[in-house]
């Protein structure tokens, strides 16, 4: 089952549920994996879980899939959010795509006084989510919200969910002891490759939701803090922990 290609499909999946998968699809159980039908595929989303699926009609533009079973409920990873501020083209697939892989719940970008991109397209991003959920046996894709100014969604903020702000000028803090004293939910927010202004630092260390950490004492690439800072907050807080 482990080599069986994996596709996310957004319809209801359900015992023998038929689906018609788009172009990109197709082409890529067709030409790539060379499946013909009655091959095995698996499917799976975020509200149905994973199902053992069969190809049915193979055809130059359509094909078609007929679920059998569930092989895996959904799984939803741990209650962390990451805010962030969008970054250009490759780094930003990256980052989107690594965000997926160390089991963020949702992706929110964020513009802030520095942010140089002003436009983001979404479908992209989650096509990167897709993607690495697909490669990484996710039964779960990351919800990708539309981009927002950071101090409008800090006027909104839930009292309740910690907000984890990674500041390369922070005082030095033990960030596990820090981490260790936050329950979930959570969001982890990085800034953009400017850094935040000071007047944005000042702000968000003012707020009583935010806990200020360092990721140590070298200045990294925004994308690089991001995934850091992921791996960290998913080791102390989330299901690094079995
Ligand atoms: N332009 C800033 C400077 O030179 O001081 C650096 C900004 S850094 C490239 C982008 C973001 O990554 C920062 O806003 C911060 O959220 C995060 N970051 C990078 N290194 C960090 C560190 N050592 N500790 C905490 N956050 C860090």
């Amino acid at each position: 089952m482990k080599d069986t290609p994996r596709l996310y499909v957004a319809e209801k999946l359900a015992e023998r549920a038929e689906h018609q998968l788009g172009q990109d699809q197709a082409h890529y159980l067709r030409d790539v994996m060379r499946l013909k039908p009655g091959d095995p595929v698996r499917l799976f989303n975020t509200q149905d879980g994973e199902y053992l699926a069969y190809l049915g009609t193979v055809a130059r533009k359509a094909m078609s899939v007929i679920c059998e079973k569930q092989l895996a409920e959904a799984a939803p990873p741990p209650d962390i959010d990451f805010v962030f501020a969008p970054l250009k083209h490759a780094r930003l697939d990256y980052l989107v795509q690594k965000a997926t892989e160390l089991g963020a719940r949702r992706l929110r970008p964020v513009y802030t006084a520095r942010t140089i991109v002003d436009r983001v397209n979404l479908d992209r991003m989650k096509a990167n989510a897709v993607e690495a959920a697909e490669q990484c046996n996710l039964v779960y894709v990351p919800e990708v919200f539309e981009p927002e100014k950071l101090d409008r969604l800090l006027a909104k903020w839930p009292a309740d969910r910690a907000l984890i702000y990674c500041d390369e000028r922070s005082d030095g803090a033990d960030t596990i002891a820090l981490l260790k004293g936050l329950k979930l939910p959570a969001a982890l927010l990085v800034g953009p490759e400017g850094g935040f202004t000071p007047e944005e630092r000042e702000g968000l260390k003012r707020l009583p939701f935010v806990t200020v950490i360092s990721l140590g004492p070298r200045i990294m690439r925004a994308d690089t803090a991001g995934t850091a800072a992921l791996a960290v907050v998913q080791a102390v807080l989330g299901d690094w922990h079995s």
